[in-house]
């Protein structure tokens, strides 16, 4: 029987779904994006009121800016099983973030290349498996 695919986090990522999108905050009065979302603008410039800010989806693509292989284990609490150097990206939103994630590949990767969300599984137990949002090379 398939396990269950539970998010790592919940409240980071639309779940379930085929085409997750990361969950951010948006504020209404000066337009300033924040992932993860936020109760309060993150612009030091502006009023901090919570009804100022409203929960969106970022689109779910995205252009690498940089990225890299993780050849060791990250410390806990993050852990990804069985532990296999996987590759990492700094990926520009259309939104104006530059979001962090696991790239599903490392293949067909590069500079300025389009990539889309996905999730992916960090580990399993008997029962689930725990995903989080990955960035999945597209050609
Ligand atoms: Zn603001």
């Amino acid at each position: 029987m398939a396990k269950n695919k539970i998010p790592i986090i919940e409240g980071l990522f639309t779940w379930p779904s085929d085409k997750p999108q990361l969950i951010a905050s948006k504020c209404k009065k000066c337009g300033t994006v924040t992932f993860p979302k936020a109760a309060f603008c993150a612009n030091p410039d502006c009023e901090k009121k919570r009804d100022n800010v409203e929960i969106v989806n970022l689109s779910n693509t995205g252009t690498v800016w940089t990225y890299t292989t993780q050849i060791y284990a990250p410390p806990a609490p993050f852990k990804k099983e069985p532990f296999e150097p996987y590759g990492i990206a700094m990926v520009d939103t259309s939104e104006g973030l530059r979001v962090l994630g696991i790239l599903t590949t490392t293949d067909n990767v590069k500079l300025g290349g389009k990539v889309e969300l996905t999730a992916g599984k960090l580990y399993e137990d008997d029962e689930n498996e725990y995903v989080t949002w990955m960035w999945k090379p597209v050609s």
